[in-house]
């Protein structure tokens, strides 16, 4: 199994070569470029096109070089997601890469809360192994996992998740995209039959009726806000959120829902969309199954209770339900208020039942559309080898192990039969002594997991923690007992898999500084260390990754077995899949493609199922110790997740508060006697957090808001978790405030 050819002596030197060379294997649009240029055609002081590295939306952004390096970077005109748009983020993407925080060689804690000292990565090599097989050997190979992300390319992911898994027997592993896409997966797999979010950006445009659900798109997915500000058919835009948002004040309609009365709310609007015969009963009794019954559990339900439930009045329900179904493109999108839920797998199915039976999917402007939130996290739901077995198949089917094993040319025992431990499980197997080593890549889970000081204690009680992370400064690489400093976006080539389902091109434009590694070299080191190189023999560079994943896609839903060539996805302004080999002579010809246009789901019976059951009760009640509600999410869109990039930028710093605040109403403001800039004092049954208080009317009275982005947030968040997809539900808490 070794890989015998080469000593790691021999393997490091080349591989920093690698690392380290100038920017010269750039492929290029051939809209701007021509097809068929060589990379040694291309001069070093000009320009080449890439997507960028922080959110879903995937925009494309052109970056300058000067003697092969990048300098500066404008939006790409031509690229088919963002059409010469950017946000801050975006703009400032560059600037992150050359913070002084940036870990420059592998660094290791001889001691628990004492110094980092550097080494050298032949040593952390030795000691990466030599930990992680001595836990194994004494606790079995259960007692260490891994934590994943959306942030780096598919190529690296599936190397992790592979090398992981097959090579050293690692039976747990997850990733942050738990923390903000696994109900999407869950309810589109139990609704749809695979995890397809159907539509195209397009589809903002071509909508009549655009319904916003949790989703302050504004902030959060700025670019796909000005996607709706291009559509040409003055949209009803229909905002459900319980704050008065940025997305809020711009849209046409504003339903503000008692927070987690979601479920009951949208069965009320099905409801009176069949009362008002709304339905489009040619798609339900094609395309569907289970309408019958949904209708049944509908009749549970009274109009008057969601009225109560959700704090909206009938009238304003009748007038959302008459928008909908007097609508002739409506289409449904939503992202974390949903997903971070106690009920969010069965919200999300709520809201994908009404896509059906008023028929809207399938058509352009139509769609029950989960925006996902990091630049990969498509990338990761199919090509993790996490909660799904490479390229979207199951650990728990015989003939999906056989294909992968054929396809990698490994042996199928290698390949566990079950999925490992979710994110919270993992954090709870620390804490109860199962799982003693982890290993920590591109997330900083001390910052951003809920309950924030249960997982900082179960960091405390790991024997061996592995970060492996661009930054020495995180709140989890301080926690760390080894660092594995690496390259980061545009250091390093490989592709992202957008909300659209685009995959884009990330290329190496910039050096990594000192004895920064790719993630992926950083595997190719692991496995040759740990034993198994040679299992990956085949995998020597991103691209030909790529080829494999490609080969692993084939006859699935995602199958992107059509796809040649970076060079091809450069070429078309990034595909979207499927791009089976039929496929290909579409490319450029259309390019906006949505999903399920000929009725055909993933079940085996064609059909998409409605799923439905009964609300339940939110795990944390507030009570007269506890009475406000606390929000929590995105604050603005200068600042991504736990801003481990973007506070390294001066000018995204200037565009929001750098001190934690939280929002509070007026009328709570007043009988508490706070008059807004003052501290006040924040606590819940977990943690006490001091922050300004910002006097607004956009949280309603008894409900506060609070950014995430701000490391304290989530040392108030109580740990419940939606029990189907185990995604934490961060937006509902109860705390009280007072005044300092
Ligand atoms: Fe980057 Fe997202 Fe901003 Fe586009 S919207 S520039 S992908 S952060």
């Amino acid at each position: 199994m070794a890989d015998k050819r080469k000593s790691l002596k021999e393997l490091i030197p080349p591989l920093r070569q690698w690392e380290g060379a100038k920017t010269d294997r750039l492929v290029r649009s051939p809209g701007k470029f021509g097809l068929g240029q060589t990379p040694k055609d291309l001069i070093p002081d000009a320009t080449t096109s890439m997507v960028c590295g922080f959110c879903s939306t995937g925009c494309g952004l052109n970056i300058h070089l000067k003697n092969g390096e990048a300098v500066s970077l404008t939006p790409d005109t031509e690229y088919p997601v963002n059409i010469g748009m950017a946000c801050p983020k975006g703009w400032e993407a560059l600037t992150p890469l050359q913070a002084d925080d940036r870990a420059t060689s592998p660094m290791i804690r001889d001691q628990r809360g004492g110094v980092l000292r550097k080494t050298t990565w032949q040593e952390a090599m030795n000691l990466f192994c030599n930990k992680f097989k001595a836990i194994q050997k004494k606790h079995g190979n259960e007692s260490v996992a891994f934590l994943s992300t959306g942030q780096i390319v598919a190529e690296e992911m599936a190397f992790l998740g592979a090398l992981a898994k097959f090579g050293m027997g690692i039976k747990h592993g997850d990733g942050n995209t738990r923390q903000c896409m696994a109900t999407a997966v869950v309810a589109y797999k139990q609704s749809f039959g695979f995890d397809a979010p159907p539509y195209t950006y397009q589809d903002f445009e071509e909508s009549d009726v655009i319904v916003l659900i949790g989703s302050n798109l504004c902030i959060a997915h700025p670019i796909m806000w000005q996607r709706i500000e291009r559509n040409p058919h003055q949209p009803e835009i229909v905002v459900i959120d319980p704050r008065k948002t940025e997305t809020a004040v711009a849209a046409t309609q504003h339903y503000p829902i008692i927070p987690k009365s979601d479920l009951l709310f949208f069965y009320g609007i099905a409801k009176l969309l069949i009362e008002k015969g709304y339905v489009d009963p040619e798609f339900v009794s094609k395309h569907t199954e289970g309408y019958d019954a949904f209708r049944a559990h509908l009749s549970k339900f009274s109009l008057e209770e969601v009225c109560l439930v959700s704090g909206v009045a009938l009238t304003e329900i009748e007038k959302l339900v008459d928008t909908i179904g007097q609508g002739k493109r409506v289409s449904f999108w939503w992202t974390m208020g949903v997903n971070q839920g106690h009920e969010a797998v069965r919200t999300a199915q709520a809201i994908i039942n009404l896509a059906l039976i008023t028929g809207n999917i399938g058509r352009p402007g139509t769609g029950a559309n989960s925006i996902t939130g990091q630049c990969n996290a498509m990338g990761s739901r199919l090509f993790s080898n996490t909660t799904n077995l490479l390229g979207g198949h199951e650990f728990s089917n015989p003939e999906h192990r056989a294909k992968v094993a054929a396809v990698l040319g490994m042996d199928e025992a290698l390949i566990p039969e079950e999925t490992g431990w979710a994110y919270d499980q993992i954090i709870e197997g620390i804490h109860e002594g199962k799982i003693k080593g982890l290993w920590v890549i591109a997330t900083n889970g001390a910052h951003s997991w809920i309950h924030q000081d249960k997982y900082r204690e179960a960091m405390e009680k790991l024997e061996f923690l592995v970060v492996q992370d661009m930054y020495t400064t995180t709140e989890t690489a301080e926690c760390a007992d080894l660092i594995l400093p690496v390259a980061a976006w545009a250091e390093k080539d490989g592709v992202f898999i957008n909300s659209e389902r685009r995959i884009g091109l990330v290329k190496k434009v910039s050096k990594a500084p000192g004895e920064a590694l790719s993630d992926f070299s950083i595997f190719r080191l692991i496995a040759h260390h740990w034993g198994c190189g040679e299992l990956f023999s085949q995998w020597s560079s991103p691209e030909e990754v790529f080829r494999i994943l490609t080969k692993l896609s084939q006859g699935q839903p995602c199958d992107i077995s059509g796809i040649e060539s970076y060079q091809q996805i450069d070429q078309f302004g990034g595909i979207q899949w499927p791009c089976r080999k039929e496929d290909v002579s579409l490319l450029g010809i259309d390019n906006q493609r949505r999903l399920f246009d000929d009725g055909k789901f993933y079940h085996q019976n064609g059909k998409a199922k409605f799923i439905f059951s009964d609300p339940v009760e939110v795990a944390e009640q507030t009570d007269e110790k506890f009475p406000h509600i606390l929000l929590t999410g995105r604050g603005s869109s200068a600042q991504w997740h736990t801003q481990t990039r973007t506070k390294k930028s001066a000018v995204l710093r200037k565009l929001y508060p750098q001190n934690i605040y939280v929002e509070i109403h007026p009328e709570d403001a007043a009988k508490l006697g706070i008059e807004g800039e003052e501290n006040v004092l924040i606590s819940s049954r977990r943690a006490r957090v001091e922050a300004a208080a910002y006097v607004t009317p956009t949280v309603q009275p008894g409900q506060l808001f609070m950014p995430m982005h701000y490391a304290k947030a989530n040392k108030l968040t109580y740990a419940s978790f939606d029990p189907y997809s185990r995604q934490p539900s961060y937006k509902y808490c109860a705390v009280k405030v007072e005044r300092l």
